[in-house]
């Protein structure tokens, strides 16, 4: 059998192997499961004279002109004609040897993005060779694939490596799902599929179909993450935890409440309570619909800490929520004499120094804070609880350093991650496989309806009287102008242009601002002003979309709805409806509307239920808009695609049980094969 070190390919010396293994490549089998991203189509030469702009394309042409211009820096502009048309390719960054070889007369292939000048069509940095007349200059028969990469490694390098290891290795590849599994799922073979994903022919270039190939990579690695969280679930289960028993204080927090818990936040504490009592870290996800009620759930457990002698922190995305939260659990807390703190990023130095103090000797029982919490300054005393809220704002690794940090004598903190983006339970299973699952599925009662009203912007005066009508009843209205734009001052004037024309259209009203680029102080001002109604009408970017409750808020306008996910309008819908008013959610969008910009408004409109829209987002969006980054990071699947592949979950899961008992070694390989070190990662 071939070698599988790294070494013995051509073109491998230390340096690309110390690269390669920053892609995870640490032998010539993890080549083969390097998948391409994309491709590019390099099987034929298009006519210059036919390019559009914005596309990418394959031409060839010969050498009319090379020249250095000055234009504010140094380029190198050639010129290139092939009968049909004239085009230019631009370098910004070229060496003497580039640039003299690039020769009038001379042939060049390029591949590139063409983009059009007043001068015409050009590339910038197109990828190009110099053709060898003597030589046939073939074209590629299949597209040509582009791997995810590193800084230093060219996509010609990991290329050829690719394809080596290929010819070395696709052969006497091992086949690790048994052939009852792999035909019971109606899968092609492993080495066809891999063969098929390098090197696709330009028909089966469709990417929203699965292939039986494709279906095979998917199906492989769709089991290896499964079978990978169980994994990660079951280790977590061989750490040590405190248990955290006692309910006094808990009792104590219910009894006071000004309100009866709902059976689903009933149902929640049950578990939570029994979760906790173990000497083995809960890894409970909370899900619960914007204001369903988690900040209690999440404050009876700390009180069952604070009772056992621990502290617990609570992490918030922003420092408004955390002060929200803080404002909260003091009112629960403080007649309760459990001490609260919270660790905010611009504190003034004697306030930190003893806030840290407090927390060191254990007098401060619980924290809360943003990632603040985890800086390297702050020492717990003993935390035995991390709760994180909001957590698709968060990425793992904020997480997990916060819980590296409570992490003492290799005792764990229990921990409660809490969401209020309801996930799929596809996406939830791939996602989050390795937590166990609570669900708080109802609202509290006494609240008033919502009405939901998609309209065309030109109708926003008729909105402006509706506002004004909210107001003299002595209601509150969110304006939302969210973000549109990639650049945050652009976000920034819409909003300020929209907190001007409201101003002089609502004369003597209390109006306020606020978006991201304020300071935090600016930011907590307009915001705790419009809790305490000290502000009628606030304008602001979406920086309000997450957890900020008031109650007396009963109508929220955003503009732009064409352009937001649909979790998100759920997200910020669910600012209003939280006092007993009745309230209206008014959807402003730029005419025309396309077909699925139309379907999503009417999901919206329609439902309430965070579960189906959810759901409907992932069909029509996909995974990244509901999970954020933790989408991107740990889960990074390299072919599979939730949205498109969630229906085989379900099966997949079937098959997982069988595959691990019977065949224990070959599922651990599989795992390896797809997840590799990744798992390591997520093993804290
Ligand atoms: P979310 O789940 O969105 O974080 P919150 O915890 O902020 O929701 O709760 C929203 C509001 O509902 C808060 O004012 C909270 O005090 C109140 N609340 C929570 N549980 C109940 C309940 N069972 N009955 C009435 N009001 C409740
Ligand atoms: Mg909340």
């Amino acid at each position: 059998m071939e070698k599988d070190d790294l070494k013995s390919l051509k073109g491998v010396g230390p340096s690309v192997e110390e690269k390669l293994k920053n892609l995870e490549i640490f032998k010539q089998t993890d080549l083969l499961f390097h998948l391409p991203i994309r491709y590019e189509d390099r099987t034929i030469i298009n006519k210059i004279g036919a390019l559009e702009a914005d596309v990418e394309a394959q031409v060839e042409g010969e050498i009319l002109l090379s020249s250095m211009i000055f234009r504010g820096r140094r380029m190198l502009m050639i010129q290139i004609s092939d009968g049909t048309g004239i085009m230019a390719l631009r370098f910004f960054t070229f060496n003497k040897y580039q640039k003299d070889a690039l020769k009038k007369g001379l042939t060049v292939r390029c591949f590139g993005k063409t983009r059009k000048t007043t001068s015409g069509i050009e590339m910038i940095h197109p990828n190009y060779e110099i053709l060898d007349p003597g030589k046939k200059n073939l074209l590629p028969k299949t597209l040509t694939p582009v791997y995810p990469t590193t800084q230093g490694l060219s996509q010609g390098k990991l290329r050829s490596l690719i394809s080596q290891a290929m010819k070395n290795k696709l052969e006497n590849l091992e086949d690790l799902l048994p052939t009852k599994i792999a035909s019971d799922l109606g899968l092609g073979s492993l080495s066809q599929a891999l063969k098929e994903t390098h090197h696709p022919k330009k028909e089966s270039r469709d990417l929203d179909t699965l292939s039986p190939a494709k279906k095979r990579l998917v199906t492989e690695e769709l089991i290896a993450n499964q079978i990978g969280m169980r994994q990660i679930k079951r280790a977590s289960k061989k750490q040590s935890s405190v248990p955290l028993k006692k309910t006094d204080i808990n009792q104590l927090l219910i009894s006071s409440l000004p309100f009866l818990l709902t059976e689903s936040q009933k149902k929640v504490q049950a578990q939570i309570c029994s979760d906790l009592a173990l000497d083995i870290p809960m890894m409970r996800l909370l899900q619960g619909d914007v204001g369903s009620g988690k900040t209690v759930v999440a404050a009876m457990a700390m009180a069952i800490a604070v009772d056992s002698g621990f502290q617990s922190a609570l992490m918030a995305p922003t420092e408004l929520l955390a002060e929200q939260h803080k404002q909260n659990l003091d009112r629960w807390f403080e007649p309760l004499g459990v001490k609260t703190g919270l660790l905010k990023s611009k504190l003034k130095a004697s306030e930190k120094r003893l806030l840290t103090k407090n927390i060191a000797s254990g007098d401060c029982q619980v924290i809360i804070g943003t990632h603040a919490l985890f800086q390297e300054s702050i020492e717990y005393k003993n935390l035995a609880l991390v709760i994180v809220d909001e957590q698709h704002r968060f990425g793992v690794e904020q997480r997990f350093s916060l819980i590296n940090k409570a992490k003492n004598n290799g005792i764990v903190p229990h921990q409660l991650i809490m969401t209020a983006t309801p996930i799929p339970r596809t996406l939830a299973m791939t996602a989050y496989g390795d937590l166990d699952n609570s669900i708080i599925d109802e609202l509290p009662g006494g609240r008033g309806e919502i009405s939901t009203l998609c309209t065309s912007e030109e109708k926003r005066e008729e909105v402006v009287e509706k506002a004004l009508r909210e107001i003299e009843k002595g209601r509150q209205v969110y304006w939302v102008c969210p973000l549109i734009e990639e650049s945050e001052d652009h976000n920034r004037e819409s909003a300020e242009a929209m907190f001007k024309k409201l101003s002089d259209d609502l004369p003597g009203h209390r109006i306020g601002l606020v978006h991201g680029k304020l300071s935090a102080d600016k930011k907590n001002k307009a915001m705790s002003d419009f809790k305490e109604h000290e502000l009628d009408l606030l304008v602001a970017t979406t920086v309000i979309e997450v957890g900020v409750d008031v109650p007396n808020a009963s109508m929220i306008v955003i503009e732009n709805t064409e352009r937001l996910g649909l979790s998100q309008l759920h997200q910020l819908r669910g600012r209003i409806g939280r006092g007993e008013h009745e309230s209206f959610c008014v959807m402003l969008y730029k005419n025309p509307l396309g077909q699925t910009a139309k379907e999503r408004l009417e999901v919206i409109r329609s439902s309430r239920d965070g579960f189906y829209i959810s759901e409907k987002d992932l069909e029509l969006r996909g995974p990244g808009e509901i999970l954020g980054i933790r989408q991107k990071g740990v889960v990074g699947l390299k072919i599979a695609d939730i949205s498109r592949d969630a229906y085989l979950i379900p099966k997949i899961n079937k098959v997982c049980d069988q595959f691990e008992n019977d065949f224990p070694k070959e599922s651990e390989k599989l795992v390896r094969r797809w997840i590799g070190n990744q798992i390591n990662y997520r093993n804290v």
